[in-house]
């Protein structure tokens, strides 16, 4: 039996149905209506719980609701879904579905007057002090709230932009008013560097990096994360389900078992006590439902399911692509990115999202699309994690343009 039948098969299951459960019955004015009003005794419902975000000192759910999926512009459940169970943490991105997650919680703002409930983290792909100024000005505007809870440097690659000029300008948007908190996110092979750099940077508040059951033996990952901990940088990890890039990532070493693979991976990153939360693309109400009942259980994963875990990442670990371009990107042509083909795969494949797999794999430069009929035969060679890179950049090729 699932967490999800285990755990909501109780009244919490007929709660849980509430504005989820309209959605199809009443139309969107109606919805937009119940979004605001229909506040059923939020107190009687179970919670989510909530931890500590290092040095910000504020509490924050243990589960976060991801920005990058497409939302509804006019209605979208899950933003009130989420709120009425705890997860009042939306994390969005200047760039996340061509700015209209920001626009989309914007609306959800605006009906539901909740902004001093929620809390937003939002993130500029522009590095540079003037651009970051730009984006985080559109963003509010998007989003129709004069300040963010916390701003990221997103994707961050380079500890050149942890700079001292960075640093007085964090503050400089702390006294403005316009955000709260500062950080980055990261899922490069650089994150390493930019965590230890962090660590001893007292202006780095949180960081949201790539973290999952499969860096469980990496020393110098956890090494840095135990660095920024010390220093209490808030720690929130995304990419928490560890998809592979094929669609043979659909072993199901937990069919029949009390938790699904997915609760399972967000069960083992929550029982890391250096990290607050994680972040999820709960891009259906069901995936919401389920990572929400994951979350409000307090079972933890028995040792028989974290060795199934640690068994499946071995199984497919040669599936599964870290972003170290500069490994196999030396036998390639320049512009080729492998990491970030083959993570648009993982979004088609593995995540199920083709719209966002394409629109990612557009955003790429142009030189890094180019690849079509390229030999990848000496790149593979190189790999460490022996990825077949020639059958799934060929795939790539096929799915995504
Ligand atoms: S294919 Fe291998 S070397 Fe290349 S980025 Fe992926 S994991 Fe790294």
């Amino acid at each position: 039996m699932s967490i999800l039948n285990k755990t909501l098969s109780r009244r919490e299951l007929l709660k849980l149905g509430g504005l989820a459960g309209l959605a199809g019955a009443l139309g969107a004015s109606r919805l937009a209506r119940a979004e605001t009003a229909a506040q059923p005794a939020q107190s009687v419902l179970p919670q989510v719980p909530r931890r500590v975000l290092g040095k910000t000192q504020q509490t924050i759910p243990i589960l976060l609701m991801g920005g990058s999926s497409r939302f509804d512009q006019k209605f979208d459940p899950r933003f009130a879904e989420a709120c009425r169970f705890g997860v009042n943490y939306f994390d969005m991105a200047d760039c996340y579905a061509g700015g209209t997650s920001e626009t989309a919680l914007g609306g959800f703002l605006e009906r539901s007057g909740k902004r001093k409930d929620i809390w937003i983290t939002t993130k500029s792909c522009d590095h540079s002090p003037a651009g970051l100024v730009r984006i985080l000005d559109r963003s509010l505007e998007r989003m129709k709230t004069d300040h963010v809870d916390l701003f990221f440097l997103h994707a961050l690659k380079d500890s050149i932009h942890l700079s001292p000029e960075m640093a007085r300008l964090s503050e400089q948007l702390k006294k403005d008013g316009k955000i709260r908190f500062f950080g980055f996110s990261c899922h490069g092979p650089t994150s390493v560097e930019l965590l230890n750099k962090a660590a001893g940077l007292p202006w780095i508040d949180a960081i949201m990096f790539k973290y999952n059951f499969r860096e469980y033996g990496n020393k110098e990952l956890n090494a840095a994360m135990d660095a920024c901990h010390k220093a209490n940088i808030g720690l929130i990890a995304m990419k928490t389900q560890g998809s592979a890039v094929s669609f043979e990532d659909r072993i199901k070493p937990f069919e029949g078992g009390k938790f699904t693979r997915h609760q399972a991976v967000l069960k083992a990153v929550w029982a890391d006590e250096r990290i607050t939360a994680a972040v999820s693309e709960m891009d259906t109400l069901e995936k919401l439902k389920q990572n929400i009942a994951a979350a409000i259980d307090p079972e933890k994963l028995s040792d028989a399911e974290r060795a199934a875990l640690q068994q499946y990442a071995q199984a497919t670990e040669h599936l599964y692509c870290r972003g170290c371009d500069h490994i196999c990107g030396s036998a390639l042509p320049e512009g080729i990115q492998v990491g970030a083909a083959l993570r648009c795969l993982m979004y088609h494949d593995a995540y199920g999202n083709p719209q966002k797999a394409r629109e990612t794999f557009a955003s790429l430069p142009a030189e890094a699309r180019q690849f079509a009929g390229l030999d990848f035969s000496k790149a593979a060679t190189l790999c460490p994690h022996q990825v077949d890179i020639g059958k799934h950049m060929q795939r790539a090729m096929t799915v995504l343009v």
